[in-house]
């Protein structure tokens, strides 16, 4: 299977349209920007929030198709995520499992792959941070906040 650069297969396309608006975020369908890129070697996917983009490795077109709903929705989960509470959000904090589960999907982190005939854990995001050193320094000061002020709560609920 071959898809021209950017494209969804229709009928995923139609799932992430279904959790953004279930999600809030109906205008993400108009502005998120979907790419396919070879240079995502050792993870599926990468969203970068503040740029409302969402890499995909190309192997999620083929064979390991099953997983792209998943990976495309755990990314989306990001982008909605930022896009409801902004960077001080945990990136997979209690409101990103939510939207996983809503979406029907176990919110996991890693996802076990068989890679060269060895059992692996593949991660979904590489970097979870996003892309911009500024907005990196900014993610660094509210994830120092949070864990200064508020972290024995907000883990102890996360755990749940
Ligand atoms: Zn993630």
């Amino acid at each position: 299977m071959s898809l021209p650069n950017q494209t969804l297969p229709p009928l995923v396309r139609k799932r992430l349209d279904r959790w953004l608006a279930h999600w809030g975020t109906p205008s993400l369908s108009r502005s998120l920007r979907i790419e396919w890129s070879s240079r995502l070697r050792r993870s599926f996917g990468r969203c970068y929030q503040d740029e409302r983009l969402i890499r995909l490795t190309p192997s999620l077109r083929e064979s390991q198709s099953f997983l792209l709903s998943e990976i495309l929705c755990h990314e989306a989960a990001h982008a909605a995520v930022y896009e409801l509470y902004g960077a001080v959000a945990h990136p997979h904090g209690p409101e990103w499992e939510a939207m996983m589960r809503t979406a029907g999907f176990e919110p996991r982190v890693r996802i076990p792959v068989v890679v060269r005939n060895r059992r692996s854990d593949v991660p979904v995001d590489r970097v979870i941070r996003s892309a911009h050193p500024s907005e990196q320094r900014r993610q660094a000061a509210a994830a120092g906040r949070r864990r200064r002020s508020a972290a024995p709560r907000k883990r102890a609920r996360r755990r749940r």
